[in-house]
């Protein structure tokens, strides 16, 4: 009974992102849809009391939030249910290489998932909440509009032999690792590190890849850090 406890605890804190996350807040930021709203760091108009300023360029347009030009979504930064960009081509095309590169090693890396749109994040989580309830489902389904694979910008990949699939373990294999080491140098991040769960609002998702480009996936992996951290923004 307490280690049930405790896990439904951490769980609360902590959930996958990869169509599963536990937040019950609906943050605001879709609303102003339809207006393009540039803004400063320093411009103190924005009064999200849990955002720092920094130097960064967030932009706001039809209710999507761009920092430094890169799509930004997290548990406090929705996306709105309209935004459905499909998979991005650059990224999978990176994507591709990336797992070539990785299988002509020996490993033995694969495609688990990618793009998912709002619509059908949406109806996944209904399923859940039909089945096991809304309190249940809320521990492990993300809500729509706060998977960041509606961006068409991230990937899960996984092994054949698929032991190690969306466990933490996956961190730990040859292809966990050789992805940690390597996945900046085709425009990467693994996007929610160990021990950052605090920042980035997921627990350790070493499966989950987000294309960033070259540029800034190198600066993140050189600094061992998070995009909310690199941003200052979201956390
Ligand atoms: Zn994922």
């Amino acid at each position: 009974m307490k280690k049930l406890f405790l896990i439904v605890g951490i769980s609360s804190i902590v959930l996958s992102a990869c169509g599963v996350q536990n937040d019950t807040r609906n943050q605001s930021n879709t609303e102003d849809k339809s207006s393009t709203e540039k803004e400063k760091h320093q411009n103190n108009e924005n009064n999200h009391d849990n955002e720092k300023r920094s130097q960064h360029d967030i932009t706001k347009k039809d209710g999507i939030t761009y920092v430094d030009g890169h799509v930004f979504a997290n548990k406090k930064v929705d996306l709105p249910s309209d935004y459905a960009p499909g998979e991005n081509s650059t990224a999978r095309k990176q994507l591709n290489s990336l797992i070539q590169d990785a299988r002509n090693k020996g490993l033995d890396l694969v495609f688990r998932s990618g793009y998912r749109s709002y619509d059908e994040q949406d109806q996944l989580y209904k399923d859940y909440v039909a089945r096991d309830g809304e309190e249940a489902a809320n521990q492990y389904s993300a809500k729509p509009g706060q998977s960041e694979h509606q961006t068409g910008l991230s990937f899960d990949v996984g092994s054949d032999t698929a032991t190690d699939d969306f466990r933490t373990s996956f961190g730990k294999t040859d292809e966990g690792m050789w992805i940690k080491e390597h996945a900046h140098e085709y425009g990467f991040i693994v996007r929610y590190p160990n021990g950052k769960e605090k920042i980035t609002g997921y627990q350790y998702e070493p499966w989950h890849l987000r294309y960033v480009g070259k540029d800034l996936a190198n600066t993140i992996y050189k600094q061992n850090t998070t995009l909310e951290e690199y941003f200052n923004y979201g956390k």
